[in-house]
């Protein structure tokens, strides 16, 4: 403690990357620590900078601890369990939710012509393009191998389409790899009363599908016709309709009669 300051400085960097200080505002205007000595002032800021240091080391390592148990270190995406419980998670609030699964085409010959080496800097490579080209709300994770779980939050088909596909040219144009490689895409749209198995399943047959259609494309689960079984947000009043049935027959804005 500063002879003169009325706080009370804890340094917390010993133990932490880079520099952490607590400050008590006005400590040494509270009576038990006025009462204090210089001498045991000192040693009783000693005890607390020990203790608060000791709970930040705690806090910083559960959360190294959580990133390890939550990442994939090859591809730096979501670990499987996570992006399902987080998929679950919204399925079972009854949110908006698309996913993706993206599957890279050939990868075994990958392998076999470039090594396991070749085939590792390659899933890396296509993981930071899913990454880099998705929302900071969406998510990447690795469903194992050479498949990938892209969970989009409150993403409508088309945008769930739209997205799909800007995945599949991002990694089309991956430049310095062993050789030019692609993605087929399944995309699903959570329907109503939907589990996220359901919903994963549905996704993987439109993966599959892309795959016997030739590879390198997008085949989306939900068609024209099943779009009215998906969820979506509810509708917002428009200002001057007073009910919902009442927004569901108005024309789309910009084909209003004039009156
Ligand atoms: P398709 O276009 O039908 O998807 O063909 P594919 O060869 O990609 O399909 P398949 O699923 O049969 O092969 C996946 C390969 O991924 C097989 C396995 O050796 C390889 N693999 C799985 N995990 C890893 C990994 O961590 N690193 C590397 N280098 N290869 C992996
Ligand atoms: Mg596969
Ligand atoms: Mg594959």
């Amino acid at each position: 403690p500063d002879g003169d300051n009325r706080d009370l400085v804890l340094d917390l960097s010993p133990g932490v990357d880079g520099q952490a200080a607590l400050v008590l505002r006005d400590a040494h205007e509270q009576p038990s620590v006025a009462a204090l000595a210089p001498r045991q002032r000192r040693a009783v800021a000693e005890l607390l900078r020990g203790q608060f240091a000791l709970s930040l080391r705690r806090v910083t390592l559960f959360r190294s601890l959580q990133e390890l148990a939550r990442s994939d270190p090859l591809t730096g995406a979501w670990r499987r369990w996570y992006g399902e419980a987080r998929l679950a998670e919204l399925t079972e609030a009854g949110a908006v939710v698309a996913v993706c699964i993206a599957d890279i085409d050939r990868f075994k010959r990958i392998n076999d012509l470039h090594g396991h080496g070749g085939g590792d800097r390659v899933l890396a490579a296509v993981a930071r393009a899913l990454i880099a080209s998705v929302r900071s709300e969406d998510l990447v994770a690795r469903l194992g191998g050479e498949e990938f779980l892209i969970v989009l939050p409150a993403t409508p088909p088309a945008g769930a389409a739209m997205v799909a596909e800007r995945l599949r040219t991002a990694v089309a144009a991956l430049a310095g790899l062993p050789e030019a490689v692609t993605v087929s895409l399944g995309v699903a749209c959570c329907r109503r009363d939907e589990s996220a198995g359901e919903l994963l399943a549905r996704a993987d047959a439109a993966l599959y599908r892309a795959k016997e259609q030739g590879r390198d494309r997008v085949v989306c689960a939900d068609g024209p016709d099943e779009l009215a079984l998906v969820r979506s947000e509810p509708a917002r009043r428009e200002p001057g309709s007073t009910t919902s049935i009442h927004r569901a027959v108005r024309p789309p804005s910009g084909t209003l009669p004039k009156a």
